[in-house]
């Protein structure tokens, strides 16, 4: 899969690339106006919704071609560049029409692989950059799914915007960020440029900042954030929007770190503590294995006496200690024993597999 960097996308853009922009175009001189002051504080790239997919009917879907136009004109006038959603072909060929320079596939759109796919078909042979939303859901293969459908028809401009997932537990957030599943995508695809939209993340205007500098210090290659002359009033998403000032002040503020440093002595004692990590690494898994060695000779004793594997007292007793011990040493106890419950989980399913074994089986293995 060939996938090209951000900076060959002939938008302008490059490493740290900031998108910013009304959540929806709303009339002419909202967009006009935010755009001009976007554009004094440096950003040259605008987004701004013009079809927006909305939860519930009767709620305000966005200003379509109406604000196709806009852009042209405000594009004309003041040399900025614009990125929209687009949620079917039809919104793919009219954006482009219109000269847009950036598209982007909406949440709830990367959840549905037809409108990918569909999409995707639209876009065969065209060079204008696409992104792609997470899906609402936490599933990192139907992200994933969304970006190949779009590669696999020869398309090299592609990135990918973490934005969040939805839970039905109430949480600090609008949207759970689950880090992790924006990594693991990153590993899977490791030129993916990776976009992080603090906005839809956060809910809330309060959150931009501390969720743009975690994906900055999670060197992510840019940000895309709602940005609109006056939030309070915006026709959707209202309580996530910052005003261009504000926008300027989370840019000043953001630290960009580089991922590596040439200078020798850091390089010298970074390797002197990697090789600490090393060692601490192969001991944990000699540990475990002499740990393994010993649950299993533990499950062929139960076997033995014919007692279960899984015992309550015991866990509690494990868990109670464990969590213990973590707090005397200064550890995140919930990390302790979520690891200890993947350990003890492991070590039931070796037992199991003990006890369902006919013994003269295991003899032969030499397991006994
Ligand atoms: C948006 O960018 O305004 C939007 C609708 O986002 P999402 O698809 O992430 O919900
Ligand atoms: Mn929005």
């Amino acid at each position: 899969m060939k996938i090209d960097s951000i900076k060959d996308w002939g938008v302008g853009l490059e490493k740290h690339a900031i998108i910013a922009g009304p959540c929806s175009a709303e009339t002419e001189e909202q967009l006009y106006e935010t755009s001009v002051k976007l554009k004094d504080i440096g950003v040259n790239m605008i987004r701004a919704g013009v079809w927006k997919p909305r939860t519930r009917p009767n709620m305000f879907e966005g200003k379509g071609l109406e604000a196709l136009k806009w852009i042209q004109n405000i594009k004309k006038e003041t040399g900025l560049r614009f990125a929209i959603e687009v949620a079917n072909p039809k919104h793919v060929y009219e954006a482009i029409k219109h000269n847009v320079d950036i598209l982007w596939i909406g949440a709830r759109s990367t959840a549905s692989p037809f409108v990918v796919q569909e999409i995707a078909e639209a876009m065969r042979g065209s060079d204008v950059p696409i992104l792609v939303k997470n899906p609402v859901n936490p599933d990192i293969a139907l992200w994933l799914g969304a970006i190949e459908r779009l590669t696999n028809v020869g398309l090299t401009r592609v990135g990918a915007i973490h934005r969040g997932f939805s839970s039905f537990k109430k949480t600090k957030y609008r949207n759970v960020p689950m880090w992790q599943i924006a990594i693991d995508l990153k590993s899977s695809l490791s030129e993916i440029p990776l976009i992080c939209d603090p906005s839809h993340i956060a809910g809330s205007r309060e959150f931009i900042f501390e969720l743009s500098q975690k994906a900055m210090d999670l060197d992510y290659d840019g940000l895309i954030i709602e940005t609109h002359r006056d939030p309070q009033n915006a026709w959707s998403d209202a309580a996530q929007q910052v005003t261009p000032e504000v926008l300027s002040n989370i840019l000043k503020n953001l630290k960009y770190r580089s991922t590596s440093s040439a200078d020798q002595d850091y390089l010298t004692h970074l390797g002197d503590l990697r090789e600490q990590i090393d060692q601490i690494d192969r001991e944990l898994f000699e540990l475990t294995a002499q740990r393994m060695a010993i649950v299993e000779e533990i499950g062929m004793y139960k076997k033995k006496n014919n007692v279960t594997v899984f015992q309550k007292s015991r866990w509690k007793e494990i868990s109670e200690t464990r969590k213990s011990w973590a707090q005397e040493l200064g550890l995140n106890d919930e990390f302790m024993i979520e690891l200890f419950k993947l350990m003890h989980n492991a070590a039931i399913r070796r037992q199991e597999t003990i006890m369902n074994t006919p013994l003269e089986d295991l003899e032969k293995d030499g397991n006994s």
